[in-house]
């Protein structure tokens, strides 16, 4: 069984001993742990000798009105399911350990990215995860840590806090995990109702759709604007209000005037984020465009 620290210094004591000698990989979470949890939990195996699997329910990510209070917080089953995957130590601490006052007078925020995408409906969120995440890099001091790519604005977003602020961590990027009808797996998924679950995977089967569409698209720039609309209607027809819908460099610039020579390849990403009953689901899909 992984050992559980609720307070920063005893974690800190418990990973002295290890620091000469062995690597230490971070996975972050906010608990009620799927398989995609435990997926990065074996990745981070991989590239580390100690895994400290951290479960916040970060209050400082939730804007007014969104689900903090109702977020699902399981922490026993949480660390039964972190023993199937060897995890060593589990950090669980309080909002009070976290945060000694609320706001912090001090702020993390990783200027333009954070305020496209997800940020646009959410403008407070990656302030949020800013000050959470590096505050966990100092608590913690890991040499890998390991975020999913279904997250991939986040994920973004950390690359960037960890060159900007020199973090001397390597952060390892983890494949989306899905349910077998192609799903993302997320702990929001239990929002849904059993009709919303039957429709929620058109997402990904859309993104796919929309992959192939650019793919085969002659000219990406132009045909875009259609083939998110036409992409749009089928999702909205079954019930979902979309966020955003988007297609993006793989750096979350515009493609629109994009720079790149026009004969090479080019890496894209669809992102979306809509909402499906009380449940707000995020999927992308990396797709290379000649
Ligand atoms: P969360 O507990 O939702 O904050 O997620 C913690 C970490 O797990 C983040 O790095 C997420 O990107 C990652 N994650 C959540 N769901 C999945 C999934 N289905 N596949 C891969 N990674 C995931």
């Amino acid at each position: 069984m992984p050992i559980i620290h609720h307070h920063i210094a005893e974690l800190r004591a418990a990973l002295k001993p290890y620091r000469s000698q062995q690597r230490i990989a971070l996975v972050p979470t906010m608990g009620n742990l799927h398989d995609g949890h435990l997926e990065l939990v074996k990745l981070a195996r991989q590239y580390a000798d100690i895994v400290i699997v951290s479960i916040f329910v970060n209050p400082t990510q939730f804007g007014i009105g969104e689900d903090f209070d109702s977020y699902p917080r399981t922490l026993d089953d949480d660390v039964a399911k972190l023993a199937t995957v060897n995890a060593d130590y589990v950090f669980a601490p309080s909002v009070d350990e976290m945060y000694p006052v609320l706001p912090l007078p001090t702020s993390v925020h990783a200027g333009a990215i954070t305020t496209q995408l997800c940020g646009q409906s959410r403008p407070s969120h990656f302030d949020g995860v800013g000050i959470v995440v590096s505050k966990l890099f100092n608590i913690v001091q890991p040499d890998v840590a390991i975020f999913g790519q279904k997250d991939y604005q986040q994920l973004a977003i950390i690359k960037q806090l960890v060159r900007d602020l020199s973090y001397p961590i390597d952060i390892i990027a983890a494949p989306i995990v899905r349910a077998t009808d192609g799903l993302a797996l997320s702990s929001r998924n239990q929002y849904l109702s059993d009709g919303e679950r039957q429709a929620a995977p058109i997402l990904h089967q859309e993104l796919q759709y929309l992959a192939q569409q650019l793919i085969d698209s002659k000219n990406v720039e132009q045909d875009l604007e259609t083939l998110i609309a036409n992409s749009s209607k089928r999702i909205t027809a079954v019930g979902f209000k979309i966020d955003y819908l988007e297609v993006k460099t793989a750096q979350l610039e515009s493609i629109i005037n994009n720079k790149a020579e026009k004969s090479q390849a080019q890496e894209l990403i669809i992102v979306v984020a809509a909402w499906l009953g009380r449940a707000r689901l995020l999927d992308n899909q990396l797709v290379t465009v000649y």
